[in-house]
């Protein structure tokens, strides 16, 4: 037994104020190959890593189980280590653990639903990349798992300082029930989420944004139970709207909405009745301090009956819907990372850079929202239905082992979500699959460190070499095709886009497009646009054409007529003068319609008003993209306009960059062969 003295600790902590002579007895434990600090994706990979690599692992855990934020968080969904075709991008522990789960019936690896666009899974078209859980079960299914792999495991046991000598830290001093314990480690393992135990041994760390710290909005996780799934199913697939948006804004215009976001998030679980809801957005908590998380349990509590009392009256399926449980953990999405040697920018992954110490990829886009508007995601360009990426990267990210390298503690690694990255990299990185990779290199790169290697160090080739022995993607050409989400009845992709606008002058930033839209933003671009006479213009045949058309603009109305269509993609641009479309998602119905030999259905609705000036142009996508075009906001007028029909079967406009899809093009689909055989009416309709 040892005295930890307040002096001491408060002084490792920071804690000045507590400065005194009240001295703590610690409990002297045995000394530990690793000690990994939090039990969360990340350290449990990290955890069971380290053990097969034949040393000697104490794990630590804060709250009573295992799992961290997919279990404790409520979170029942570990995203990021699968493709679109349910294809595995993070092997190793995390692909074990799945395969796993799913075998003792505690978890699903979803499917593409037959017929259907969306899944409950996630209600994104075609996305089935996650594994739905069980938490309590997973969190059950950790503790047999570290008992088999004799992992030593320490629960409601937290972290709350280090000794340190020479740049190292000798000891981990934990708190629990009991007291204080002080614990003799070669290697510390920071899995805290929070980059607790790097600060604590006075590494350099980051809060939120440069300008005022803020980080993104935490949640308190919830699940419902006696849910009717297939009423919730059904109407999100007649109204394609799984986020509820326009009901939101109708509840919020009539002060049935007091929240600060306005979007609906669910994940069907296990159960058939029952689905986690991750709709809440607890704006300004710090997930680093006490009062502030205190805060958010009683805000997010509060919270979550609120919506359950919402979704009960206004949400299709939830009538009866019962809570079955709150989070008894905070959802912390950001808090402090570490400021390392080395960062990943968001530049390196818009040029999709390479890196010598990839240790494995995320399959997960841009998502951290806005700190103060929650529904709000600052890389995406919300203007175009959702989309499209401010920066585009690569569909996987690849994770280079130095994000996990603290400055000034040579026997320190930290992964998870508070590694060194430019903020919005947190994004794609946070995800658990990915967390688990990381912790799966951390672990085996502990090896070298505990025999006196500094973790800056360490061999690479090495650990990359074990890493694949283990069934780790660390390799590109390891990586199963990629592709961006695709409808797999059609194999289109485009059919998941609805309106996007942009500016004619950038076009050149879009890159990796078909051949077809390539040569019809080159018409787009051409500089004699505005000097051409009104008429038809051959771009590629029957598969693309160019109008210039004089019109006479009537009155943005609150109902317009509507048109969308389903072979082809309307491009359109005013060349002289101000031009305003109503932009709407069609109801279904309405494709009872359908004309196919004008591949168009009108309708009259009621959307939202997009200005266009000349030098912009709008893309009015098939089957979502509904469009009034030929509107004014300030009377009739005459103006010159350009509109360009782009055959769309296999004329995709692929958002991210992605080698293997543009060289794999699907077959043209039997509507597409035909839409190519036949004379199409191209007479302007309007006018
Ligand atoms: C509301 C919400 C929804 C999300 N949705 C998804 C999703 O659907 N799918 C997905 O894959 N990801 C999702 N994420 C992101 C993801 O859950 C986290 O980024 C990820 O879990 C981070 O893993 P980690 O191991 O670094 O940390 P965590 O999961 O946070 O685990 C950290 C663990 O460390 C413990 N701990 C903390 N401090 C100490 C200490 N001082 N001493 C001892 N133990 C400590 C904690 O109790 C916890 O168990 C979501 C996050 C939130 C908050």
């Amino acid at each position: 037994m040892k005295m930890i003295s307040c002096v001491i600790v408060a002084s490792i902590l920071s804690f000045s104020a507590v400065a005194g002579d009240v001295n703590f007895p610690a409990r002297d434990m045995p000394p530990r190959d690793v000690v990994v600090c939090g039990g969360g994706p990340a350290g449990c990979a990290a955890a069971i890593a380290a053990r097969r690599s034949g040393l000697g692992v104490l794990l630590v855990e804060a709250q009573s189980r295992l799992g961290g934020t997919a279990t404790s968080g409520g979170v029942s969904h570990w995203l990021g280590g699968r493709n679109d075709a349910g294809e595995w991008v993070v092997g190793g522990i995390f692909r074990e653990l799945s395969l796993r789960t799913e075998k003792n019936g505690a978890a699903i690896l979803p499917k593409h639903p037959d017929g259907k666009t969306y899944q409950p899974y996630a209600w994104l078209p075609w996305f089935i990349h996650g594994v739905v859980l069980d938490s309590d079960r997973v969190a059950m299914m950790l503790d047999e798992v570290m008992s088999e792999e004799d992992v030593e495991v320490l629960f409601e046991t937290r972290v709350v300082g280090v000794e340190k000598s020479g740049g190292r830290i000798t000891h981990v001093i934990a708190h629990a029930k009991d007291g204080f314990r002080r614990i003799p480690a070669k290697v510390v393992i920071d899995a805290t989420g929070d980059a607790d135990v790097a600060n604590f041994a006075g590494c350099p760390v980051l809060v939120g944004r440069d300008c005022d710290h803020l980080t993104t909005p935490a949640s308190l996780t919830f699940h419902l139970s006696h849910v009717d799934g297939k009423a919730l199913w059904d109407e999100i697939e007649r109204t394609r709207e799984p986020k509820f948006r326009p009901l939101i804004e109708e509840l919020k215009r009539k002060g049935e909405w007091p929240f600060p976001y306005d979007i609906f998030i669910s994940v069907k679980g296990l159960a058939e009745d029952e689905v986690m809801i991750n709709t809440m957005r607890l704006t300004e908590i710090d997930g680093t301090g006490a009062e502030s998380r205190t805060k958010g349990y009683v805000r997010g509590r509060r919270e979550a009956y609120q919506l359950l009392d919402i979704l009960r009256k206004h949400f299709p399926g939830f009538k009866n819907a019962q809570m079955k449980s709150i989070a008894p953990m905070l959802g912390v999405r950001e808090s402090r990372r570490i400021d390392g040697e080395f960062k990943l920018t968001v530049e390196d992954l818009r040029n999709g850079a390479a890196f010598p110490d990839t240790i494995g990829y995320s399959m997960y886009g841009w998502d951290l929202p806005d700190p103060k508007k929650p529904s709000v995601q600052p890389m995406v360009d919300e203007t175009g239905g959702g989309f499209v990426n401010k920066a585009k990267k690569q569909l996987v990210t690849p994770i280079p082992y130095r994000v996990m390298v603290p400055r000034g503690c040579s026997n320190l690694l930290c992964p998870g979500r508070a590694v060194s990255v430019e903020r919005d990299v947190l994004g794609p990185l946070r995800v658990m699959a990915p967390c688990m990779a990381m912790g799966e290199a951390c672990g085996v790169a502990s090896r070298q460190i505990a025999r006196g290697t500094a973790n800056s160090e360490v061999d690479v080739p090495t650990m990359l070499a074990e890493l694949r022995r283990r069934g780790c993607i660390v390799d590109k050409s390891a990586l199963p095709v990629v592709r961006p989400r695709v409808d797999p009845a059609t194999g289109d992709a485009s059919r998941r886009m609805s309106h996007v606008r942009g500016r004619i002058a950038e076009c050149e930033k879009h890159e990796n497009l078909h051949p077809r839209f390539a040569k019809a933003f080159e018409f787009m671009r051409r500089p004699d646009l505005a000097e051409l006479p009104c008429g038809r213009y051959e771009i590629d045949g029957s598969n693309c054409w160019a109008m210039v058309q004089e019109v006479v603009l009537k009155p943005f109305a609150e109902e317009n007529k509507y048109e969308v269509h389903r072979a082809f993609i309307d491009i359109q641009a005013p060349i002289s003068g101000s031009e305003t479309f109503g932009v709407a998602k069609p109801d279904p119905k309405v494709f009872d319609g359908f004309d196919t030999t004008k591949d168009y259905v009108l309708f009259n609705a009621k959307g939202q008003p997009w200005t266009l000036e000349p030098g912009e142009f709008a893309i009015f996508f098939p089957e979502n993209g509904a469009h009034a075009p030929g509107l004014s906001s300030d009377g009739p007028r005459t103006i010159r306009k350009l509109v360009i029909k782009v055959g769309s079967k296999s004329a995709w406009y692929v958002q991210t960059p992605c080698e293997a899809v543009a060289a794999n093009p699907p077959r043209p689909s039997t509507l597409e062969s035909k839409m190519n055989n036949q004379t199409m009416n191209t007479t302007p309709r309007r006018q």
